[in-house]
């Protein structure tokens, strides 16, 4: 018998009446390029969203056209954020950290129409725009000087929209509302497309106590970029719920952060690791400059927290740092570390242990992990490769029939990713499959023993890699970036993680670098260090 419930659609049309009805005096606040803050409340953003949806469809937007951005986290591209879908249309975030020639395969594999384009990234636009076979390039000035050749002005176009002609779109809720690439570290990049029916899920999800906690009260600013995997869908979720939005623009240095954190009084905030390392250093220089009294959370994701800087900011700065797992396959949330009640009882040491694991999943996300025996325990030590499903995961990919192989054959989506689960269901990321030490028919875990090497006080950086080795097949090796004025020799490092590791586990041998290359995404480029080091014991068997 089926149930007497309305076919009510989950569309983000459906989240904006809401935020109009409900969310109108609520705050947004962006620094823009010249650094001064600029505010409004959620009724002009709504306004203004529905004066572009209006622009948009005269320049000729139709159901499904892909509408491109190309902006730093601002309020013109959240209002892009809303108006793309509600048009109808496809918001597609270009990632302005990849190579122009990744630009330009993606927008012309998704086949944008429009772009929206912010003054300040001109200059890289410039460098991909003629391969792209745009109709209209809408540009966000930040200045007066005059317009590039042969586009709009964002704040003209909505001028001269009449917001009465808005209409809002009935749409069926797994249309397509945004469209984001991965960053190709694995292969050429591939589209993923959320509908908004996975938007709206996710964001119901996200939200709640368990996993982010965002609601009307709170304070949200995502560092998180816009342009890559939807800013991990804070503006949706602050959207739904009512909660202050906060932008820092292209300002992304920590003490401009630490300001806006300050000024704003910020509650959650999220980023990359990389974002709150550098952060800590400035606030262990600087103790007790900065009143954080008012945020609640600092959600970590994108790469692995350092249980170092959890216990970092958590003992000398009494702020908490909550670690996420997701990926742009997920739209992009997976897991959050928000500690089940048996940990939030038990000693503090157990609970570092449990919140520097990568959390357990969302409502609605299922987990599993395979190795070659078949679906691994969930003993919190079996690792294999981790698989999931849900209403927010991607079931295939942009015009990429040939990428089926990251499905399997009951529908699960394969990650890619390395795991242990443990018996409350809490993910342990050990690698990517690709970066996994493979030493004599067992694995290693890289990310572990980077881990470890960051707790040392005289390691600002280490990334461990598979070097190939005579014997073994593979052997770790581990790359460390010195802290500034400090000093460390190999030995001292092998000696200071030497009691957390089964004897072979540990790397044969650790090299000094300057620095680590990283992707657009701020995560080691593990590649071009494997290009460098991946032949270091074998050169060294033949010296
Ligand atoms: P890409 O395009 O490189 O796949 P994503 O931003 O989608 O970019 O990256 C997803 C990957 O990032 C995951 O598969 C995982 O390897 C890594 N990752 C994400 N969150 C974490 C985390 N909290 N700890 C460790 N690794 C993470």
């Amino acid at each position: 018998m089926r149930g007497l419930i309305m076919d009510f659609q989950l569309t983000i049309p459906a989240m904006l009446r809401r935020a109009e009805q409900l969310h109108h005096d609520r705050e947004i606040a962006t620094r823009l390029a010249d650094k001064s803050i600029h505010r409004y409340t959620y009724r002009e953003m709504i306004s203004r969203a529905k004066r572009l949806v209006v622009a948009l469809k005269k320049l000729g937007v139709a159901d499904g056209d892909r509408v491109a951005t190309f902006c730093w986290n601002h309020y013109q591209h959240l209002e892009a954020y809303v108006a793309i879908p509600c048009a109808g249309a496809v918001l597609h975030t270009l990632n302005l950290r990849l190579h122009p020639n990744d630009l330009s395969y993606i927008a012309g594999h998704a086949g944008d129409r429009v772009a929206i384009v912010d003054e300040v990234l001109w200059d890289l636009f410039k460098e991909f725009r003629d391969q792209v076979r745009f109709e209209h390039v809408i540009v966000v000035r930040s200045s007066d000087r005059p317009l590039p050749e042969g586009t709009l002005d964002y704040e003209a176009l909505l001028a001269a929209a009449d917001e009465s002609q808005f209409v809002y779109a009935e749409i069926e809720e797994h249309q397509a509302a945004a469209m984001c690439y991965t960053s190709g570290t694995t292969g050429m990049p591939k589209g993923v497309l959320a509908s908004h029916r996975a938007i709206v899920l996710h964001s119901l999800a996200s939200g709640m106590t368990d996993t982010l906690g965002v609601g009307s009260c709170s304070t949200v600013m995502a560092v998180v970029p816009m342009f890559h995997a939807n800013a991990w869908g804070l503006p949706y979720t602050c959207l739904l719920v009512g909660a202050k939005q906060v932008f820092p623009g292209q300002h992304l240095d920590p003490p401009s952060l630490l300001d806006l954190l300050v000024r704003e009084r910020v509650t959650i905030t999220a980023g990359v690791p990389t974002i709150w390392l550098g952060m800590l250093e400035i606030l262990d220089a600087n103790p007790k400059k900065y009143d954080l009294s008012k945020l609640r959370t600092i959600v970590t994701g994108g790469s692995a927290a350092p249980p170092s800087m959890i216990a970092g900011y958590q003992e000398r700065h009494g702020l908490h740092i909550l670690h996420s797992w997701g990926m742009t396959e997920l739209c992009p949330v997976g897991t959050i570390g928000t500690m089940p009640h048996r940990i939030a009882e038990a000693p503090r040491e157990e609970q570092y242990a449990f919140r520097a694991k990568q959390g357990r999943p969302c409502p609605f996300v299922e987990v599993r992990a395979r190795n070659e025996n078949g679906l691994v325990p969930w003993d919190g030590q079996s690792m294999g490769e981790l698989e999931v499903r849900g209403p927010w995961i991607a079931s295939g990919y942009y015009d990429r029939p040939d990428a089926a192989t990251s499905f399997t054959e009951d529908g699960w989506f394969r990650t890619g990713d390395i795991v242990a689960i443990d018996r409350f269901g809490c993910l342990q990321l050990q690698d990517r499959a690709k970066d996994v030490i493979k030493s004599g028919g067992e694995w290693i875990s890289s990310v572990a023993l980077e881990n470890a090497l960051m707790g040392h006080p005289a390691v600002a950086e280490a990334a461990v890699i598979p070097a190939n080795h005579p014997k073994w097949a593979e052997r770790p090796l581990a790359i460390v970036v010195l802290k500034k004025e400090r000093t460390a020799t190999p030995l001292e490092l092998i000696d200071f993680i030497r009691p957390q590791f089964a004897k072979w586990w540990l790397p044969d041998a650790i090299e000094f670098a300057a620095e680590i290359p990283r992707t657009s995404a701020g995560k080691f480029l593990k590649t071009a260090l494997r290009e460098k080091y991946g032949a270091y014991y074998e050169q060294k068997d033949k010296t």
